[in-house]
């Protein structure tokens, strides 16, 4: 078994779209409106109560530290301040429900893999398979249905493992 970290955005980034209504860093306005999907948030990686729940739709980089070519796209978090969830634990059983899809990247934003789960059962031998690829040094989970970044992965040891 390879350990590793469930990566999610930076308290910083969530403070200050909830507290300035525009995307760090991009400073395109923000929308904040009641939930009509699940998400989930980015910061807790809980799924929204559809009808209830609202979110704040912004814009986000996903590489932003990583590489040195940016990639945006849209994500939510919650209006209201919530937890983030902490690195050592596993993604969420409800997040786990979810059409997802794996993207492997190497250093340098190289695509090297990618598979798409149904199956909350076949998400850690999907995990597991490929950290166990040398070329890949992180993964980054979408949502299939939408294509919204949700959340990277990468191993324990990064750095010396690869
Ligand atoms: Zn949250």
């Amino acid at each position: 078994m390879i350990g590793y970290r469930v990566m999610v955005i930076e308290d910083q980034i969530a403070k200050e779209v909830r507290r300035t209504g525009e995307a760090p860093g991009w400073g395109h306005p923000a929308f904040t409106d009641v939930a009509t999907s699940y998400g989930p948030c980015r910061l807790c990686l809980r799924t929204f109560e559809t009808g209830t729940d609202r979110r704040i739709l912004f814009t986000y980089d996903p590489f932003e530290q990583l590489e040195p070519f940016p990639l945006p796209g849209p994500i939510y978090v919650r209006e209201n301040s919530c937890g983030r969830h902490p690195e050592h634990q596993p993604m969420p059983g409800e997040l786990e429900e979810l059409p997802l899809t794996f993207n492997g990247y190497g250093r340098g934003r190289l695509l090297h893999a990618q598979e798409r789960t149904t199956d909350p059962l076949a998400i850690e031998t999907t995990i597991q398979r490929m950290l166990g690829r040398p070329d890949v040094d992180y993964i980054h989970v979408r949502n299939t249905e939408a294509g919204c970044y949700i959340l990277r992965i990468e191993r324990k040891d990064d750095g010396t493992a690869s």
